[in-house]
């Protein structure tokens, strides 16, 4: 079948390549060609592709319970949801089984939460442009981008988007007596993998402590180690009201989840809210094995350091290839290239050479590696990074000589 006959929604700008099997940072195509996935599923395969123990605990899971409704205990969740609160902020966690509705999540606890209090009024939900918070309804209207909320009806009141940047508007908005929260991604993947400096992080976790608005994280793609911490708002030494988690925590299986302080979480009584599949036996198990690795001692130490490597390969080749990009920013390994030449085509250019990369907004070719990536995995990416750029560089140079 044709990409033109196919029977899916035709959503999706789809690159003619399938994949058959994946084995850690390597994924093998349908057509027997291996890649080195720097991509990782949009961070999403965090340990990498058939990772044994998460092979091993999807299927003991798989052999003996896969759903049960959430009016029923599931002791796994609850197993999970007490190592998340061990290791973070929270007391609480709803379960969801995607981003976006771990995004709704927070944002229908912010507002339940001020309702709780008494004070109804309060729900207006505050974020920054570049921001991306999913696709339903509510979570465009977050993200404010009209490419995303373009013909899809009016956008869904009670979210106020200020510019990246604007301290002053940010702060007039904080202190409006009917804001509910702050809602904000510590690095803004989509984007264009720009991080908010600490200072920024601080600021605002102290302004909204005054004034008891709400502090939400979309942690979504920063969460599960991504950065070298285990939540990317700790390095600025601040913690969330709410924050919503996905991605990573599920390791290629489909879960979410929506952490809260347990005063933030007082408004989230019984009937306020659910969901059929979200925290299901088989979700649980995976995210449980996941913990498992994550929470390792020396696994966050891993990433500070390959991190740390990929970062320093990454600026020689920014200084071999001035003419394709421009910089390079984010932190951990949630990495950007701020390219020079269109990152489409260097992305292309890169999958030619074997190498899945993602874009991301501004112009960024954007990394996001399995957390389980080595030393050599990165001088192999970087080798495949710079024909790339070679490749992409000479076409341009034909094309302004002809
Ligand atoms: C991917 C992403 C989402 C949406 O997650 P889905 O699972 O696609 O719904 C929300 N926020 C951020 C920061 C993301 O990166």
């Amino acid at each position: 079948m044709t990409m033109t006959d196919s029977a899916l929604f035709t959503t999706y700008a789809r690159a003619p390549l399938a994949f058959e099997r994946g084995e850690g940072a390597y994924l093998w195509s349908t057509d027997g060609r291996r890649y080195l996935d720097f991509m990782a599923g949009i961070a999403v395969n965090a340990l990498g592709h058939a990772h044994p123990h998460l092979v091993e605990a999807v299927k003991s899971q798989a052999e003996k319970l896969w759903h049960v409704s959430n009016i029923f205990q599931i002791p796994d969740g609850e197993r999970l949801a007490e190592r998340l609160c061990e290791a973070t902020f929270a007391d609480r966690v709803f379960f969801t089984n995607s981003g976006a509705e771990a995004v709704e999540a927070a944002i229908k606890t912010a507002r339940r939460y001020h309702f709780a209090k008494g004070q109804p009024e309060r729900t207006r939900i505050v974020t920054v442009s570049g921001a991306f918070h999913g696709r339903t309804l509510a979570t465009i209207a977050a993200g404010g981008q009209e490419k995303y909320l373009e013909g899809f009806g009016p956008k869904a009141p009670g979210f106020e988007q200020v510019a990246y940047g604007d301290d002053k508007a940010l702060e007039h908005w904080i202190a409006d007596p009917e804001t509910a929260a702050v809602l904000i991604e510590p690095v803004q993947g989509e984007g264009g993998v720009r991080a908010f400096p600490l200072e920024v992080l601080k600021d605002l976790r102290r302004r909204c402590d005054e004034t008891g608005v709400l502090l939400v994280l979309d942690e979504v793609q920063t969460g599960v180690g991504r950065t070298g911490h285990l939540f990317a708002h700790e390095a600025a030494g601040i913690t969330p009201d709410i924050m919503a988690v996905a991605k990573g925590i599920g390791g290629g299986f489909p879960v979410g989840a929506c952490l809260a302080t347990a005063e933030a979480a007082s408004g989230m009584v019984p009937g306020t809210h659910g969901s059929t599949f979200g925290g299901n036996p088989m979700a649980m198990a995976v995210a449980n094995a996941v913990l498992d690795v994550v929470l390792d001692e020396d696994f966050l130490p891993h990433v500070r350091r390959v991190a740390g490597y990929l970062n320093q390969r990454l600026g020689g080749l920014v200084d071999s290839f001035p003419d394709v990009f421009a910089d390079q920013r984010g932190t951990g390994l949630i990495l950007g290239l701020k390219a020079k030449l269109p990152n489409t085509e260097i992305i292309a250019a890169a999958r030619e050479e074997g190498l899945l990369v993602a874009g991301a907004g501004d112009n960024v070719v954007r990394l996001l590696p399995p957390l389980i990536i080595t030393e050599a995995e990165v001088d192999a990416a970087v080798d495949l990074l710079e024909r790339a750029a070679a490749r992409v560089r000479a076409a341009h140079a034909a094309k302004g000589a002809a």
